[in-house]
């Protein structure tokens, strides 16, 4: 799955190719992630890693990894913390380069400083809420404040006071003095400066005026030199200002380019939604494997690897769209399909006694993974006590029905080919036993039976069985589009999203397995191993089916 190969340019490469042709920066490409640490990552993100970092790589350039910490209110260090290892897990390295806008907030107050001294900045007395009013709308020029005028000397001696806390939060407020008629809100004298009597994570109490995104963001980028700033389409009409702060501080002209963000089907982004769930307890955690969290993704037991494929396969857009969320699941089912080791596992067991088979425990030799030779096998214990699941097993099959019945035949994957004898039933009359016989040729491999039944079907022998808690995950939300709904997009949770099974009876090999381990439970599903999962308590998360099963469902 190599991600670079055989595929036209997108148009921020194109970008990028005539940059380089043109020897611009002498042809550095040295690109960013910048996360705001108040919230964990998710597979939006991940795009946004994937391009930034995947565009370094392949122009042999650098990428940083910045946090872009300029609100104090929101932002916490466990937030720092899962960034850093989810960008890690993704695959990708920053190498030394950890940064966090917060280092700069001296260079950042000093380019205030100097927009001051220029005219270009003012204390702007008026509150939030005039400064809104005074704006007007984008058919309408706004109105300036009656403070834009106050002279350079005065503007300076208000601004340190306001770093100094000689004034109340809201009381004043630094502002950009460009243009109250420009058609472009942004660029109606944006505020730069608040102040904030709130400690920072990494600050404290050294700060009481933060910078605003737009005049922390940009002026970043050019102290770290960064050639590309690629962000999404929202930023679009803060482009001008963006470049209205590198030409009148004369700072290195980083570009800021735009493309869509990632939208799946089925699935909220918005990181205050997210805490939502987390927070009134509709999901177990942010790392619970309904989130769109890449924590919970990972839990779930979607691997780096597939998520860089689906952001490949979903491509750099221009436009905002929707993507599917079933072709993320064709992404992870397509990289489990190579890795994942085969494995039998039996939801609902049914019990079922081999009359003719002596009391004994044969090992057999059972592939691990049909598509990659290099897997090899493993031995999987067989015995006269078996478990299949109760759905393999009809006593009045309807048509076309090809698994076991009174008296007909199946195989068991990668043993003997067994024959039902006989039903036994408890008081209620539900099978709760088959008595069948062996057919001694058919052995897998070296069958001499000539017989050739239709179906084949996975089992679990007794005495070696492991119980196992299985997690059946399933979509977060019943409609696609939760987000566009009239009621709130709680209302629309999809109430079967967890099931549990509790006493699943899975292969002795699974003993060991590990968190984050995946396999394929042969006819089932792909399965990952729980973090909580220990060999005394086996728990493992449906990851993906094997077929796209939703729409069958859903149709139903
Ligand atoms: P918010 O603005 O609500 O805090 P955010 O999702 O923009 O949320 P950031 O931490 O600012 O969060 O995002 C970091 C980077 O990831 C930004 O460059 C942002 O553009 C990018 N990003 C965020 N969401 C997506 C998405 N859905 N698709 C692509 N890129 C995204
Ligand atoms: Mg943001």
């Amino acid at each position: 799955m190599d991600e670079s190969v055989n595929k036209t340019l997108n148009f921020i490469e194109d970008i990028i190719e005539e940059d380089i042709r043109n020897g611009k920066h002498g042809g550095r490409v040295h690109t960013r992630f910048p996360p705001e640490p108040n919230g964990y990552l998710h597979i939006g993100h991940a795009k946004s890693i994937c391009l930034n970092f995947g565009l370094a790589l392949k122009y042999k350039g650098k990428t940083n990894l910045r946090f872009d910490d300029t609100n104090p209110v929101t932002e916490e260090t466990e937030y720092v913390e899962s960034i850093k290892q989810d960008i890690q897990w993704l695959g990708f390295s920053w190498e030394d380069r950890e940064f966090y806008a917060s280092d700069y907030f001296e260079q950042l107050f000093q380019f205030a400083v100097q927009l001051i001294k220029k005219g270009k900045a003012y204390v702007d007395d008026l509150s939030a809420e005039e400064i809104a009013k005074y704006k007007k709308s984008p058919t309408e020029a706004g109105l300036e404040s009656p403070f834009r005028n106050r002279n350079i000397e005065e503007n300076l001696d208000l601004f340190f006071k306001m770093r100094d806390g000689k004034f109340q939060e809201g009381e004043k407020v630094l502002r950009a003095k460009i243009d109250m008629g420009s058609p472009n809100m942004h660029m109606r004298d944006p505020i730069l400066y608040r102040i904030l009597y709130k400690p920072h994570h990494r600050t404290g109490t050294e700060w009481c005026i933060y910078p605003m995104y737009d005049f922390a963001h940009g002026q970043s980028d050019s102290i770290e030199g960064i050639t590309h700033s690629i962000c999404t389409l929202e930023f679009e009409n803060h482009r001008p200002l963006y470049n209205w702060c590198i030409e009148n501080l004369g700072i290195f002209p980083s570009q800021q380019i735009e493309f869509a963000r990632l939208n799946l089907s089925y699935t909220v982004m918005s990181k205050r939604k997210l805490l939502q769930l987390v927070r009134e307890n509709y999901v177990e955690g942010w790392d619970d494997p309904r989130m769109p969290t890449l924590c919970g993704l990972r839990r779930r037991g979607y691997t780096p690897e597939a998520i860089r494929h689906f952001t490949n396969l979903v491509g750099i857009a221009r436009r905002d769209n929707v993507i599917d969320l079933a072709l993320l699941e064709f992404a992870v089912r397509e990289d489990l399909n190579k890795r994942a080791t085969r494995v039998m596992a039996i939801f609902d067991p049914l019990k079922v006694i081999l009359t003719n088979y002596e009391n004994q425990i044969e090992q057999l030799e059972i592939e691990n993974n049909p598509e990659d030779p290099e897997a090899g096998k493993r031995l999987v214990p067989f015995g006269k006590v078996l478990y299949i699941e109760q759905e393999d097993f009809m006593e009045n099959p309807v048509d076309k029905y090809f698994r076991l019945t009174k008296d007909g035949m199946v195989r068991l994957k990668g043993a003997y080919i067994v024959k039902c004898e006989e039903i036994i039933k408890d008081n209620n009359g539900k099978v709760i036993e088959l008595h069948c016989s062996y057919i001694q040729n058919s052995k897998s491999g070296q069958d001499q039976s000539g017989l050739k039944p239709k179906a084949t079907i996975h089992w679990v022998e007794e005495s070696n069985a492991i119980n196992a808690e299985l997690r059946l995950y399933d979509r977060l939300f019943t409609v696609p589009d939760p987000d566009d709904q009239e009621l709130d997009f709680k209302a629309f949770i999809n109430k079967d999203s967890l099931v549990k099974i509790k006493a699943a009876k899975v292969e002795p090999f699974l003993k060991s397995t590990k968190p984050g381990n995946f396999y394929q439970f042969i006819r089932k599903a792909y399965f990952a191993t729980d973090l909580d999962s220990t060999s005394e308590n086996l728990i493992f998360n449906r990851t993906v089916n094997l077929k796209d099963s939703w729409q069958k469902t859903q149709d139903k």
